[in-house]
């Protein structure tokens, strides 16, 4: 499982289902995630489940289509951000070199921006590697989520047994 959505009443839970080394890989996941809440695409009590990451999905099927476009605006501004570049002139160095530089012009996080010229072009592996010059170094996404999560989750509605169970999924203690 990649992610997961869980409705609720006025709104639902994400579950991230796998860590990244940059934030750009989990903020599409999530951005896409919150589409399918925010659209309407799952209901108290019921759930949803990506299996594939849907950056890399070859997707045919309405909603996940929507939730890719809601997830895209929500991260670049556009449904499908106009990309003119041709990433066959690139290699890893300077499509990173490229996006820094035009990441801000357009608002764009440039890891994000990396994405979508991958999404365009299908050109993971240069995309991929691209990353690791636009970060500094790999970081531990899922902290910073886990962090998140420790912050917003009502433990007190969960019985103490819940809560342990929650604590320990997340791994808390590391944190
Ligand atoms: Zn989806």
């Amino acid at each position: 499982m990649h992610a997961m959505v869980v409705g609720a009443s006025g709104g639902g839970a994400i579950l991230l289902g796998r860590d990244a080394s940059y934030p750009a890989l989990l903020a599409f996941t999530l951005a896409h995630e919150i589409g399918h809440i925010a659209l309407g695409h799952v209901h108290a009590g019921n759930a949803l489940i990506d299996v594939e990451d849907p950056a890399l999905a070859l997707v045919d099927d309405e909603e996940e289509r929507r939730a890719d476009e809601y997830a895209m605006s929500l991260l670049t501004g556009a449904p499908e951000p106009e990309i003119t570049t041709e990433l066959e002139r690139y290699n890893a160095p300077t499509l990173a070199a490229a996006v820094m530089s035009a990441g801000p012009i357009h608002r764009i996080e440039p890891g994000t921006l990396a994405l979508c010229v991958g999404h365009r072009q299908r050109n993971w592996a240069v995309v991929m590697s691209a990353l690791s010059f636009i970060y500094s170094q790999p970081v531990a996404i899922w902290k910073a989520v886990n962090s998140v999560a420790r912050a917003e989750i009502d433990w007190e509605s969960m019985s103490e047994d819940d809560g342990d169970f929650v604590r320990a999924l997340l791994d808390l203690d590391d944190l």
